[in-house]
């Protein structure tokens, strides 16, 4: 498949069963930018339906997916992780006879699941606090305590909460 410099159509017909478009686009043709932990070593891969919609409309439908680069947050190694968009969905009205340019609602779509924080895996062990030893390679000599945070004792439910619900207002 090759790289599409853009999703851009000129969108003259449409049979009713629509058009499949699949490929891939890179991230610099969507603008997205690298930045301290993210990088994109692989295009965005593209699966969208575009159907008919009504009189002049059309329906745009379907997935994404990329794999990129990161940086952990806990352990500053390098890893990957895969974005997914799992319901593409946009109308474009008036569409007909004009140039559709799919590649800002694109864009939109994958940046919005970029992740806050992002780990090289779920159960990433981070960094000693004390000697630095990234412990997900191996073990360190210090003090274990130092080295997970006792489980936050997080609010704990409210024994009076369920009387609350029994004041009437
Ligand atoms: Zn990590
Ligand atoms: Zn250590």
């Amino acid at each position: 498949m090759d790289v599409k410099s853009g999703l851009i159509f000129q969108l003259v017909d449409l049979r009713p069963e629509g058009v499949c478009l699949r490929g891939q686009i890179s991230f610099a043709d969507l603008d997205i930018q690298e930045e301290d932990r993210f990088s994109y070593p692989n295009p965005l891969e593209y699966d969208l339906l575009l159907t008919p919609l009504g009189q002049n409309s059309v329906l745009l439908r379907g997935t994404l997916q990329a794999r990129i680069a990161i940086i952990c947050d806990r352990c500053n190694c390098p890893g990957e992780l895969l974005l997914q968009v799992d319901d593409v969905c946009h109308q474009y009205k008036d569409a007909f006879g004009k140039v559709l340019d799919l590649t800002p609602d694109i864009r939109e779509d994958i940046l919005i699941i970029f992740p806050q924080h992002c780990l090289c895996r779920e159960d990433c062990r981070g960094l000693c606090l004390q000697c630095g030893e990234n412990l997900n390679v191996s073990s360190c000599t210090c003090d274990s305590a130092a080295e997970d945070l006792p489980a936050a004792a997080e609010s704990q439910s409210d024994p009076w909460q369920g009387l609350d619900k029994l004041k009437l207002s």
